[in-house]
């Protein structure tokens, strides 16, 4: 049986770097709110349409439509055998909404991973960030520079920045995690399935502090 995990932390932590590398090592899905709404808002699907505007700004999408989401994933036969969850939940409401979820068809989750680092090295890291739009590859215009300028190693495409990496849609961001997120902390503590990860390092010293956090 896979592992069913989530991981939770500010934006700019890393969370979805060592999310794709996990879930690729460990042969589960890895579900992306945040990626699934892209993919809606740049197919201009009504739900994208609808998402839109609380991303660019940095705020929530409601929760209804994203647990409808997650829900419909996790139904999908490849979630059975395991899945990480990058992103969600965000809200006390989602925490709930997961739970029930999970109680019909699905275990428990076997931990949540907390990535956590300073303020000024999550905006710099948001601020910094760059994406090819075409094999959703990841860079950073100095901690993982392209071999060439704005354009992908991987592919050859054109690397963007996203809307909500500009500097008040990630004030906003951080504010949002301050308000809502964090408080999904101490739920999980005290649920007793939360381990601690600290996230200042480089990606790859992330992912071994991910490995040895499963190893027990
Ligand atoms: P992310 O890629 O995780 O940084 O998410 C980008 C944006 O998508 C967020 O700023 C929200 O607008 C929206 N989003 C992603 N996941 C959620 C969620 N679980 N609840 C509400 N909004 C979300």
């Amino acid at each position: 049986m896979g592992l069913r995990l989530i991981f939770l932390g500010p934006p700019g932590v890393g969370k979805g770097t060592q999310a794709k590398r996990l879930a690729a090592a460990q042969a589960i899905p890895h579900i992306s709110t945040g990626d699934i709404l892209r993919a809606e808002v740049n197919a201009a699907t009504p739900l994208g349409t609808q998402a839109q505007t609380y991303m660019d700004q940095g705020e929530l999408v409601p929760d209804d439509l994203v647990v409808a989401i997650v829900a419909r994933r996790l139904d999908r036969d490849d979630s059975r055998n395991g899945y990480l969850l990058d992103g969600f939940p965000r809200t006390a409401a989602q925490a709930r909404a997961l739970e029930q979820e999970l109680a019909k068809t699905n275990g428990p989750i076997d931990r949540v991973l907390y990535f956590h680092a300073p303020d000024d090295v999550l905006v710099r890291r948001l601020s910094g960030r760059r994406g090819c739009p075409d094999c959703g590859a990841d860079y950073h215009l100095t901690a993982l520079p392209p071999k060439v300028q704005g354009v992908c190693d991987r592919c050859g495409g054109s690397l963007t920045q996203r809307e909500d990496d500009r500097p008040e849609p990630i004030r906003k961001r951080l504010e949002v995690y301050r308000a809502r997120t964090r408080k999904l902390i101490d739920h999980y503590r005290s649920a007793g399935s939360l381990v601690e990860i600290d996230s200042t390092g480089t990606v790859d010293e992330i992912a071994a502090a991910v490995a040895r956090s499963l190893e027990t």
